[in-house]
């Protein structure tokens, strides 16, 4: 098909082409003399994204998910009991996994597209008056919703429970898009990857732990070889991997925190609020539909999950976006699968890109028998964007 692709699944996000170039290049010795120059670079250039001066960030050659299992078998120890909400597709896989992996899980069940219900995790807490509880896993921004929860809140509620447990916070699809402080609220693990706000392809499971997880590490008996923190941050400290890594991601990486550093990370969350804010627009004032998420608190700067009206079919429409207009839309998973579809906002994107995105979903939604005001959903944001500058929008946040 002639043309670009639009690729507006909430990741992979679009790599800039500035990214794709600084990827080409020869491999080259991994154990060379001036290798530390780029592995330091990017460990020490995630620092300010993950807002830490304590922790350290670690690049696994993963996805996500590692990370996810990182933090369990690196910190419990095996049967340890753990609590997450579980309100999404995300949750769900990590709560799952914890099941699998052999500890106890508490899970807090929550209606898909709410938030993580803080009060419901602190009265959890205040009631293990043992503290078997060892970790608190929680999904900041849940992908397949388009929901958003409050960080700080949580670390507010371990301590008002006066609880120690661990803090694990999935920030996969918030990193460098959506504000996070590793440091201001006590996140032990910080779980992501580098598909999505970081503009890379798949292929890092970017992370970053605590000195706390790690003196935990110290002791944990859970089984774990290739992800250990340990073998990691030993090697690190002097600017090596303890295998070998993909080289030309973290040329891709080194360019990518460049391109954030000078953004500015406030910058970035304000733009991603703004497109966010377009795309809403678009989506309640225009085609006059709904979000997943129930509330404006939980809408998320970095994906919207639209509801579908009943006998519309969600893959039926995806696959033909697809097919008909080249457009890549974010698919409804597991119980929200075929009633809703998604929009992706958020890495390198601008207005007139998200418009593009917006034009496709509606002409999709024409084809397939949606009543929507032909327009609508474009004038909608066009008109949000044409009256909001990004700094002005970000401090509404009500949008
Ligand atoms: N957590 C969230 C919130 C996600 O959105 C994803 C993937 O989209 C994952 C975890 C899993 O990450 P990965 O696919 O990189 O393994």
């Amino acid at each position: 098909m002639a043309g670009r692709n639009f690729l507006f699944v909430p990741g992979p996000s679009n790599v800039p082409d500035r990214v794709l170039r600084a990827m080409v290049v020869a491999m080259e010795d991994h154990r060379s003399a001036i290798f530390p120059e780029l592995a330091l670079a990017c460990l020490n250039g995630l620092k300010p994204v993950f807002k830490t001066s304590t922790g350290s960030p670690i690049i696994f050659p993963s996805s996500g998910t590692a990370c996810w299992e990182a933090a369990l078998t690196n910190c419990l120890n095996l049967g340890d009991k753990v609590l997450i909400a579980r309100f999404g597709q995300f949750s769900h896989l990590w709560a799952s996994m914890a099941t699998r992996l052999g500890y106890e899980v508490e899970i807090l069940e929550t209606p898909w597209g709410d938030g993580a219900p803080i009060d419901r995790y602190q009265a959890a807490l205040a009631a293990d008056k043992q503290h078997k509880i060892k970790a608190v896993l929680f999904c900041q921004n849940e992908t397949a919703t388009g929901v958003t929860s409050d960080v700080a809140a949580m670390r507010k509620a371990l301590g008002n429970a006066t609880h120690p447990a661990l803090l694990f916070v999935d920030a996969v699809s918030a990193l460098a898009s959506i504000d996070f402080r590793m440091d201001e609220w006590g996140v032990d693990v910080c779980i992501s990857g580098s598909q999505k706000g970081l503009m890379l392809p798949a292929g890092l499971g970017i992370t970053c732990v605590s000195q706390k997880a790690l003196a935990a590490a110290k002791s944990a008996t859970s089984r774990r070889c290739y992800f250990d923190y340990a073998d990691m941050v030993n090697a690190n400290a002097t600017g090596y991997f303890p295998y070998t890594p993909s080289i030309p991601m973290l040329y891709g990486l080194r360019e990518s925190l460049a391109m954030l550093a000078a953004e500015g990370l406030q910058n970035v969350f304000d733009r991603h609020h703004y497109l966010g804010a377009g795309v809403r627009a678009a989506v309640l004032q225009g085609w006059k539909l709904k979000l997943c998420a129930t509330a404006p608190q939980w809408y998320s700067d970095t994906v919207s999950a639209i509801m579908l009206p009943e006998g519309i079919n969600g893959a039926d429409l995806i696959a033909h976006a697809f097919k008909r207009y080249n457009l890549a839309l974010g698919a409804g998973l597991a119980q929200v699968a075929g009633k809703l579809y998604r929009i992706g906002h958020l890495g390198d994107l601008n207005e007139l890109m998200l418009l593009g995105a917006i034009a496709g979903a509606e002409m999709t939604m024409l084809d397939k028998g949606v009543k929507v005001e032909p327009g609508s959903g474009v004038a909608a944001a066009q008109n949000y964007w044409r009256t909001h500058s990004q700094g002005a929008a970000a401090k509404g946040r009500a949008a």
